[in-house]
């Protein structure tokens, strides 16, 4: 995929594209989940409800990323039962790397090879209790070259470590298939300096919470082109729910994005689903 701003399939906002998904009271929009874990443990035996929730709510696609050696399979399962709705991911997340197996990254490779997938959960974590800086950075820039060898788009969490993401990326260049800061946590002012290696930034529900104010003036701050929106399921509900998180509440970001923008729902539909379809197409 040749990638840049230009390259992007773009379609007018407001105009639509069938995905076989009729989205209840939501006039027939469709979105794309940037982010979830549908093979999550906690929500695994509920998948047939959730994906007919998701659909009701006109989420037609979703990004399953797995995150460790132990959910691979388990991705690769579901994208199997739904072919035309999951476009899968493997990574390593940076909270299981001590978990890793000798043979991690050739069991990664295998799977890239296996399925067209992206490359993530990925990334650096200084958020977390104890952690071996030098560990999480060879291990995430080992993926981003294999990223870079299949040219597969990546999904990066960062967590408290925006100095040494940029550090890592002005050492490797620009993601060639380019990339997604999930549920984005980085402050406004970092998005040029990242949007540079080709990365989009997803919103999650936190976006949804009123109080979270550096998220929503990030959110001003994206390109228009450059904007995904995530429900990363099933963590991070939604405001006023405590419970487990699923793709169908995705709309709820959606209204937030729309309402923070000043954009119609219906636009932001259009603009996320194209801008999704931009990045992740290619492994349709
Ligand atoms: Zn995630």
């Amino acid at each position: 995929m040749a990638f840049g701003r230009d390259s992007a399939p773009r379609r007018k906002p407001g105009t639509k594209r069938d995905h076989g998904c009729k989205a209840v009271g939501l006039h027939m929009v469709s979105f794309i989940d940037a982010h979830c874990h549908l093979q999550d443990e906690r929500i695994r035996g509920d998948l047939r409800s959730l994906m007919a929730h998701a659909k009701d709510k006109g989420v037609c696609r979703l990004v399953c990323c797995g995150s460790g050696q132990d959910d691979w399979e388990s991705v690769a399962a579901i994208k199997e039962q739904y072919p035309s709705q999951i476009i899968p991911s493997f990574g390593l997340h940076p909270w299981y790397i001590k978990d890793r197996s000798p043979k991690w990254l050739e069991s990664l490779e295998g799977f890239l090879k296996r399925l067209p997938s992206g490359v993530g959960e990925i990334g650096l974590d200084h958020g977390l209790k104890d952690f071996d800086e030098q560990d999480q950075r060879e291990v995430f820039l080992a993926q981003l070259a294999l990223a870079r060898t299949y040219h597969r788009p990546v999904s990066i969490h960062c967590r408290r470590a925006w100095d040494v993401l940029l550090d890592v990326l002005t050492d490797f260049g620009p993601l060639d298939a380019g990339g997604v800061i999930h549920s984005y946590s980085g402050s406004a002012e970092m998005i040029p300096a990242l949007q540079a290696y080709h990365l989009y930034f997803s919103f999650s529900c936190s976006i949804t919470r009123s109080g979270h104010a550096r998220g929503r003036r990030a959110l001003q701050a994206v390109p228009r082109d450059r904007l995904l929106i995530e429900t990363d399921s099933p963590d991070i509900p939604p405001a006023g729910s405590t419970g487990l998180n699923e793709p169908s509440h995705l709309f709820l970001v959606a209204q937030t994005v729309s309402e923070v923008l000043g954009v119609n729902l219906e636009d932001i539909a259009a603009l996320t689903t194209a801008n999704a379809t931009a990045l992740f197409g290619s492994l349709a």
